[in-house]
């Protein structure tokens, strides 16, 4: 069983900047960085799954996901931050310092780690669709993020899924740069409030897809090219050409093993206060597991920072 001062459960852009500010105030952070999943072959969240990144301020060129977590990641490691490629699956709270156990660990009656002070930057996974080519097709044609990829989608015919406020949001902004825009939704009426659904109605480059489900993507060359759609009443199949599709279903906070222990929203969200502070004294959280309005790398990292200065202040006054 290894003590730390601090500890950071989840590497993407909050976690990595919680450990880069963490480790230059000399708190000697662990990251436990998650491991390889289905989606993605290494940690680093959400940007590992983008491909290029245009609107993260000092990279007037632009970058690839991969290549700004790797980034953050060597800058952590400079100053002393440590990494453990392993999932948390149990914390212990309700004593200090508190213990995590992981997935890699042989003995599960002992905590693989204790910590003075720990931050929680799991995240929030975008829900999906589920089909078959829908994970490969991320970063050639499917996307999740409106704001992050719509300008590569410029005089295109594209595609949203979706009947709720972030469906007709991410349209609304695609028409900004896309031909047309298709809402796809599998029923006919919007979950979407009022005054969305008015602007999405009368925006002339939107149109609506009612009782439509997508069943298949199809790829050109490994590039989306078009969609089958079903109609949820009928089941009658059609194709739209499109080579945009976002899928804006919803989200879902990685927050599992933490239930119970902090507290959270309806939707799972840790609620924060005062900064980045948890429910529990001594936890911290930041990134998209405590937010589900901007959920921008650039956000995810601010608050990551906001974390590592209330985390050392925490510390501080423990002492
Ligand atoms: P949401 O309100 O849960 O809507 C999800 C939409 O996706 C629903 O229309 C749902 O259909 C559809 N859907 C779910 N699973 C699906 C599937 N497997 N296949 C096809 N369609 C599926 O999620 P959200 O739009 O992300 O919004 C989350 C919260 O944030 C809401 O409270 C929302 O008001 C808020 N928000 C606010 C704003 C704003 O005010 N500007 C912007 C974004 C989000 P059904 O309707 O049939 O269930």
């Amino acid at each position: 069983m290894e003590h730390k001062k601090v500890i950071i459960v989840g590497s993407g852009p909050a976690g990595l900047t919680a450990a880069i500010y963490t480790a230059r105030a000399d708190l000697e952070p662990m990251v436990v960085e998650g491991e390889p999943s289905s989606t993605s072959d290494q940690p680093g969240g959400q940007l590992m799954l983008t491909t290029e990144i245009e609107n993260f301020p000092g990279f007037p060129e632009g970058l690839m996901g991969p290549e700004l977590m790797a980034n953050m990641r060597a800058q952590s490691e400079r100053f002393g931050a440590s990494f453990a490629t392993a999932k948390v699956t149990k914390v212990l709270m309700d004593s200090k310092p508190f213990a995590l156990y992981t997935s890699d660990q042989q003995d599960q009656d002992e905590p693989a780690f204790t910590c003075d002070a720990l931050i929680v930057a799991t995240g929030a996974r975008s829900l999906m669709l589920n089909l078959e080519n829908e994970n490969e097709l991320i970063g050639h044609g499917v996307s999740t993020c409106a704001t992050c990829d719509g300008f590569f989608f410029r005089g295109q015919d594209i595609a949203v899924v979706g009947g709720g406020d972030s469906a007709l949001e991410e349209a609304l902004f695609l028409t900004k740069f896309a031909n047309t825009v298709t809402i796809i939704h599998r029923r006919d009426s919007l979950r979407a409030s009022k005054i969305m659904q008015d602007r999405a109605f009368k925006n002339e480059k939107i149109t609506f897809a009612w009782n439509k489900v997508v069943t298949e993507l199809h790829a050109t060359d490994a590039v989306l090219s078009g969609i089958t759609l079903e109609d949820t009443v009928t089941s009658e199949t059609t194709t739209l050409n499109v080579t945009g599709l976002f899928v804006a279903i919803g989200h879902s906070p990685n927050t599992d093993i933490f239930k119970g222990l902090l507290e959270m929203d309806d939707a799972g969200y840790i609620i924060t206060n005062n900064g980045t502070r948890t429910s529990v004294d001594g936890i911290f959280a930041c990134g998209d597991v405590q937010d589900h309005t901007y959920k921008q790398a650039i956000t995810a990292a601010g608050s990551g920072c906001m974390a590592a200065i209330d985390v050392e202040r925490w510390l501080e006054s423990q002492h």
